[in-house]
């Protein structure tokens, strides 16, 4: 790191410890040049998330387009407009959280799915019948005894 007293390009680190709830590690640094102090931070570098569809091909994760479908499934439901905010929000920070930046679409949905769970049970059964592809009556009922138990 160049200091930005004397333009040294060598220093040591004398401190190193972690801040913002663990996001980012503070470095205090000393010019080996002209023995002045300086800071760094260094955060995770936030790539932008890629989704794997089903049929294998690959899109960018379109936040606005997964709030829709929860929007639909929680529609006319106890599901306020801040529980789908938070949702959201959470749904973003598990995904944030890994390391590797491409998804499958299907975990998107899981995860969707078991936050919905413990809001709604329509609004969880109706997304879930669009991301696992329910194809009958039977998928739904067979559903539904599970939420039961
Ligand atoms: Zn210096």
């Amino acid at each position: 790191m160049r200091c930005p007293y004397c333009n040294n390009q060598d220093d040591k680190v004398v401190d190193s410890r972690a801040c913002r709830d663990g996001q980012a590690i503070r470095r205090r640094r000393e010019c080996v040049g002209c023995n002045q102090r300086f800071t760094t931070y260094e955060y995770i570098e936030h790539a932008p998330l890629t989704v794997i569809k089903r049929d294998g091909t690959r899109e960018p994760f379109d936040r606005p387009k997964l709030q829709k479908k929860i929007e639909l499934a929680c529609y006319k439901t106890s599901v306020s407009t801040d529980d789908m905010e938070e949702l959201m929000d959470q749904v973003e920070a598990d995904l944030g959280n890994r390391a590797v930046k491409e998804v499958h679409s299907h975990h998107i949905g899981e995860v969707v799915m078991e936050r919905l769970k413990t809001l709604n049970d329509v609004a969880y059964v109706r997304f879930a019948s669009v991301y696992r592809q329910f194809k009958d009556r039977q998928d739904f009922v067979r559903e539904l005894e599970q939420l039961a138990n």
